[in-house]
């Protein structure tokens, strides 16, 4: 006897084999959705919709149900997907259970969190994302979703296109920082990569556009924390890249453990049904965040876990991570007639789309390939992960031109507790990137400088941040000053110190919340000790969120933000120490003065008490400034970039006639360079209040020693439009300020009127 199913299937394929034609189209998917929507009992349905966790590998203990237990419902088909099942092995091991037990023989989908690499290791979003090179960031998923396709991953969870206002929010190591036009394109580039042309590939992944929504406003920077956010600015800066993110196909998002001003995200129907699946009319699936649906019972949201799953299901979060409340609850709620079948159905349709798409169905091993592994070119990545890596790094500081060393430079001391470290470049988040694997500073200056060159090395201080994992709680705990003495002395004695100061990898990332954010333990007192024998002073930074670094900034003459760089980090911050690459890095978020002027960030909005130079009662501290110690959109490089001043192709713009604005870039050096020439606009005078500017554009522009280019942007009325009073994306007209520049602080000023 056959099932259904199987004689469905074999249809399918009768009428594929029979006509080779039959693209794989939405329609063909949407049949196929439908036809096994039809065989499922109500049972098999909301099995679609529940998640387990593998405890990183199958055998592993379960979180709240023992192995046995969850085996007999992956044979019942009671399971749509699992996480964290980490190898060819365990996934197909996983598979079988579900294929040769199950009635319909719907496949698992693997999902997995592979931010910054797999194996080969990128640097962390926010690190990449200061490339502005949104090829380079799609190159890096490409390879991130084939390396983790050949180890059994389905689905990976990112991008995370949270816009984080602060600092001292440690996942804002993971997003792209703190503005919405930066982070949508990032976004796109991402989904691009991973997912590429055609999921059914088995080399690409299915993505996920997380957390939906406003995850990285958490009050105060506090993980998990409320945020307070009104209707403006919810759709004007936390939405569009989660709207780009859909127009761009992602296959899925990831909703949130936030409460949005009383709503918790994994309960809020606003955001769900009406927004993402109504108004954005997106059909793939959301999944909630671990455990997030009966976390609203912490929330005081729900009386219970089954009222939480009748709250999640209705709100329209179709599938549940790890929490238990869909298994547990969601028959007995249709039953009640809590929730529609209907609702179930679509959420069900959803999930099967998304594993239709895959290819899951036509080969559910399709990700247990061993040639596709044997094929990896993993040395060829690790070329990829340098180069992207230079191109990430910001160079802050270069008072009399320390940077590049100079050959005379004959005796460099590399100092601090990051110089030879090998994990932290890895960072967090960091999937099979294996501990200890990467190039450390230390090893690539060595690999750098020929032999008349003498390299010392002393630790001074430990990070002493305690045992070094994901999960566990960080203490930082030193006050051994023991190897200050050699670190002093060996300073004391070269021509150049390079110091590598910053955070330990998991110093930021989920849950790492600080409200220090300076460089933390023995280092800022190590640096001053330094400082007093030797002034020449090279500090490279390796940290995941911005640090505050005020003396430093005043004090020291280099400084190069090398974040957590991943696999080829030492190599390549070498590169640009020494001058083989010209960094072309720009911060995509502010660096405080101070960590009291958090939330920071540049698009901030007017106040009535904008600026006033003889009183205080503005809107600013009287003990410190209020801009940026870096503001958003900087770095410097070893050329200079000259702009001449704007010329606009008319002063007056309407609706349906786009304008342009253009200038002369020169490089005025005497090296070749990169610049990111960023576009800003602000709108005078709206029904709502606008910021003072937003990002519209940017360009890499890249240019010969002396050489001039034009460079032209066009600016069409959709990119003037916004949220606006009427609740509507519209543009309203009156005059606008275009801005362009290196930096978001120093800007060439035109302005046009849109007249409507
Ligand atoms: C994080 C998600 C992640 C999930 C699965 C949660 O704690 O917030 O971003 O994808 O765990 O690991």
């Amino acid at each position: 006897k056959y099932s259904p199913f199987l004689v469905f299937l074999f249809g399918s394929f009768l009428a594929q084999a029979q006509n080779p034609e039959i693209p794989s189209s939405v329609e063909n998917v949407e049949t196929k959705v439908d036809s096994v929507l039809n065989l499922m009992t109500l049972e098999e349905k909301i099995g679609q919709l529940v998640q387990y966790n593998g405890s990183w590998d199958l055998t592993g203990p379960a979180s709240d149900m023992d192995n046995k237990q969850k085996e007999e419902n992956l044979k019942r088909g009671m399971v749509g997907s699992m996480l964290n099942v980490l190898s060819v092995e365990a996934t197909t091991e996983a598979q079988k259970l579900v294929m040769e037990n199950s009635r319909l023989k719907i496949p698992l989908i693997f999902g997995y969190d592979v931010i910054h690499g797999y194996k080969t290791m990128f640097p962390v979003p926010i690190g990449e994302t200061a490339s502005w090179d949104l090829e380079a960031m799609e190159e890096s998923a490409r390879i991130a979703a084939l390396e983790s396709a050949a180890h059994g991953v389905n689905w990976t969870f990112a991008p995370m296109i949270d816009i984080s206002r602060d600092a001292r929010w440690g996942r804002i190591m993971e997003g792209s920082g703190e503005d919405p036009f930066l982070t949508s394109k990032v976004a796109v580039a991402k989904i691009k990569g991973y997912q590429g042309n055609d999921l059914a590939s088995p080399t690409t992944i299915a993505a996920t556009a997380k957390h939906f929504a406003g995850y990285g406003f958490a009050e105060a920077g506090r993980d998990y924390n409320t945020i307070h956010v009104g209707e403006n600015e919810l759709h004007n800066t936390i939405l569009p890249p989660f709207k780009a993110a859909a127009d761009a196909g992602v296959a899925t998002f990831m909703n949130s453990f936030n409460d949005i001003d009383g709503t918790p995200a994994t309960g809020h129907k606003i955001l769900q049904r009406d927004i993402l699946k109504g108004d954005w009319n997106w059909n793939g699936f959301i999944v909630s965040d671990w455990g997030s649906i009966i976390e609203m019972v912490d929330h005081g949201f729900a009386r219970d876990k089954k009222h939480a799953a009748e709250i999640a299901l209705n709100a329209g979060s179709d599938m549940d991570m790890e929490g238990g409340a869909y298994e547990a609850s969601l028959l007995e709620l249709v039953e009640e007639g809590k929730v529609s079948e209907e609702k179930i159905n679509d959420a069900v349709k959803r999930v099967l789309r998304v594993k239709f798409k895959l290819g899951l169905f036509e080969d559910p091993y399709k990700y247990s390939n061993p040639d596709l592994l044997a094929q990896i070119p993993f040395q060829e990545h690790q070329e990829t992960a340098r180069d992207i890596a230079r191109k990430s790094i910001v160079l802050l500081k270069n008072e009399n031109n320390i940077l590049p060393i100079k050959s005379s430079v004959k005796n460099i001391a590399v100092i601090g507790p990051l110089a030879d470290d090998k994990d932290t470049p890895i960072g967090n988040w960091r999937a099979q990137g294996e501990a200890n694997s990467a190039v450390s500073l230390l090893e690539g200056i060595k690999n750098t400088v020929g032999s008349g060159v003498k390299v010392t090395h002393a630790k001074g201080a430990a990070l002493g941040m305690g045992e070094r994992s994901f999960l566990a709680p960080l203490e930082i705990n030193t006050t051994d000053r023991s190897g200050f003495a050699d670190a002093v002395k060996k300073a004391g004695n070269a021509d150049l110190v390079i110091m590598a100061l910053g955070e330990d990898a998991f110093q930021s990332g989920e849950g790492r919340s600080q409200v220090n954010i300076g460089l933390a333990g023995l280092q800022q007192e190590l640096l001053e000790e330094i400082y007093a024998v030797n002034k020449n002073i090279v500090l490279v930074l390796q940290n995941g969120r911005p640090l505050e670094i005020s003396w430093a900034a005043e004090n020291i003459p280099g400084i190069v933000e090398a974040w957590q760089l991943g696999s080829e980090s030492g190599n390549a911050i070498a590169d640009v120490l020494f001058g083989k690459y010209n960094p072309s890095g720009k911060l995509p978020v502010s660096f405080p003065r101070a960590v009291g002027q958090e939330p920071l960030y540049y698009n901030q909005k007017n106040t009535g008490r904008p600026f006033s130079p003889n009183s205080v009662t503005y809107s600013a501290y009287t003990d410190e400034k209020k801009d940026a110690l870096y503001p958003f959109g900087f770095g410097l490089s070893y050329t200079d970039f000259e702009y001449g001043d704007l010329q606009l192709s008319s002063s007056k713009m309407t609706p349906d006639a786009s304008i342009k604005v253009s200038f002369q870039l020169t490089n005025s050096g005497d090296v070749e360079g990169k610049e990111v020439v960023q576009l800003y606009l602000r709108d005078l005078v709206a029904s709502t209040t606008r910021p003072v500017k937003e990002l519209k554009g940017f360009q890499l522009i890249t240019l010969a020693p002396g050489e001039t280019k034009k460079v032209t942007f066009e600016i069409s009325e959709e990119m003037l439009q916004f949220y606006n009073a009427e609740r509507k994306w519209d543009s309203e007209a009156g005059e606008f300020h275009v801005l362009i520049g290196g930096n978001s602080r120093d800007l060439k000023k035109s302005s046009f009127t849109l007249n409507k």
